[in-house]
């Protein structure tokens, strides 16, 4: 059979008055009124609550709950695990075009049925306002389900070119023996989506470990894929204590793989352990993580100012700078700082307006957490301490919810805190560079921290492009000229970093999909 021809998911713009923001909103309005709603552990398709109950807030509003989630016990990790290996054959050997149609059609009840409701989960439990959780839980993860369709499609394709006389080569390109660890963060509904859908499509079974602040969302997502028709024990949904599921996971010798986004350190360390149990497993687990950035804009004396404002502000403190892939850093010259680009950001940043997700008026909403909270207004506190000079936001209020101002700190010192840590808030930090320090500044880049995630260059003179595309050539696994360093579209920028960003496997494209294969090759002879 052929893939279908497979295209992005249009976007929504829900403009005042338009049917889409009547219809987000009536979903919204449901889901508050409803709230606070049950999560338990789904293992072989079976509903099960451990009465070991934690509780998912509301960011914008934390005395409001969204979920409450059961944790799962050892033994229902244990019977996660052995489920999902008692799965395993039957879905490894059913018909590729079968496991492709449940992809297809989850993309569909996404795009369709549980649009709204699904955005809905992801404004209210991860905090994005309406728009982000367009690009997140609607489009990105139709994108990521659709794409890989097509992507495993090709991977199949891909046959040995030569046949001697009287034989025939083929590859197998089978699933990996043992089952498939996904760990997946609060930020994107979509990531977790593909954390899971990746190693699945290819024919493996998968234990998901969600994200405490991300659980309501990501239930939604497996009972999708339910309805979608994934047999009910190939993906196994546990939330709980992530050091103890997790641990459990890489304890166990039918472990094959990890596929993880969330923080660097975490994943170094679980890199560490799962190296130290070596010997206990099988073959060579593979490990695939999307991990921390400090990623930049460097802008060069020939940018725009105008749209290099507006790109840092939107790369910066959409989504209040919880990307992964969110600006962090910021290199201008003096000629253009002086000539209007600190007058625009800032008179810019200051019209912005922050406030709950469930309003259409503002620009962006909370932070996740207390804990993120108070991290982020812990760095802005220290960086002014160290000498920064803060010239927008700089303020900050968890009364409510977890809201931080979108901040601009100036810093003399570009190896100051706020230019090396990353803060994952609505933080950004300048550094005004000296015109004919442009190459040393694209050195200085590179060599400030330890990552490698995105990053941009603005300029109008192309050799100034060409430069800098080569001096940050290891800076970025995501690199863009004149746009903003945030907003990767699945099929058309490839997403990860190197360095200490991640594996940079891709996802979003057919790399991510050979990490969760091992293939056979099979010569006959006639
Ligand atoms: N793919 C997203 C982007 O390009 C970021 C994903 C992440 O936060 O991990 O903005």
């Amino acid at each position: 059979f052929r893939v279908p021809v497979i295209d992005n998911e249009p976007m929504r713009n829900y403009a005042p008055g338009s049917a889409e923001r009547a219809g987000l909103q009536a979903a919204v309005d449901k889901m508050l009124s409803q709230a606070p709603f049950e999560v338990p552990c789904i293992i072989d398709g079976k509903t099960i609550k451990t009465g070991d109950v934690q509780t998912q807030i509301m960011p914008h509003d934390h005395a409001r709950v969204l979920a409450k989630y059961h944790a799962a016990t050892p033994e229902l990790v244990q019977q996660a695990i052995d489920g999902a290996l008692k799965a395993k054959t039957a879905w490894e050997e059913l018909p590729w075009a079968d496991r492709a149609a449940i992809f297809l059609k989850a993309a569909d009840l996404i795009a369709g049925k549980y649009r709204y409701e699904l955005m809905a989960a992801t404004m209210l439990g991860q905090g994005k306002n309406a728009w982000q959780a367009e690009i997140d839980a609607a489009a990105e993860l139709c994108d990521f389900f659709r794409f890989s369709v097509k992507y495993v499609e090709e991977l199949y394709a891909q046959q040995p070119p030569r046949n001697s006389a009287g034989v025939w080569n083929r590859t197998e390109f089978r699933p990996l023996e043992g089952f498939v660890l996904a760990v997946t963060p609060f930020n994107f509904t979509a990531i977790g989506g593909n954390l899971v859908g990746a190693p699945v499509i290819v024919g493996n079974v998968c234990v998901w470990k969600p994200s405490p602040m991300a659980t309501y969302s990501n239930f939604l997502v497996h009972k999708i894929l339910l309805e979608a028709g994934m047999p009910p024990s190939v993906i196994q949904f546990v939330p709980g204590d992530a050091p103890k599921v997790v641990q459990q996971c890489i304890d166990s010798p039918k472990f094959a793989s990890l596929h993880f986004t969330g923080s660097t350190h975490v994943f170094r360390d679980l890199w560490k352990k799962i190296a130290s149990n070596l010997d206990i497993y099988k073959g060579y687990p593979r490990i695939v993580g999307e991990t921390g950035g400090k990623n930049f804009h460097l802008y060069h004396p020939s940018a725009d100012i105008q749209s290099g404002v507006v790109q840092a502000i939107r790369a910066a403190f959409e989504y209040s700078g919880q990307k992964c892939s969110a600006l962090a850093r910021v290199y201008v010259p003096r000629s253009l700082w002086e000539g209007g680009f600190q007058q625009t950001l800032v008179e810019q940043v200051n019209k912005i307006t922050i406030g709950p997700c469930t309003s259409w008026d503002h620009f962006t909403g909370p932070v996740i957490a207390k804990h993120s909270f108070d991290k982020i207004t812990g760095i802005i506190e220290k960086a002014k301490k160290d000498g920064g000079e803060v010239i927008a936001g700089g303020k900050w209020d968890d009364s409510k919810g977890f809201f931080v101002q979108p901040t601009v700190i100036v810093t003399k010192d570009p190896k100051s805190v706020s230019m090396t840590q990353e803060i994952f808030g609505p933080v950004m930090t300048v550094y005004v560079y000296e015109d004919a320090d442009f190459e040393s500044t694209c050195e200085l880049i590179d060599t400030t921290t330890e990552y490698g995630l995105t990053g941009s260059i603005f300029a109008t003179d192309r050799l100034a492009l060409q430069r800098a595309a080569h001096l940050l050539r290891n800076a970025a696994g995501n690199f863009y000229i004149n746009d903003k360093c945030t907003g990767a579209v699945v099929g058309q920028q490839p997403f990860g970093g190197a360095r200490a960003s991640g594996t940079n496997d891709k996802s979003g494209s057919i790399n991510i999909f050979y990490r969760f294969i091992s293939a056979r090759s099979v010569k006959e002879n006639f």
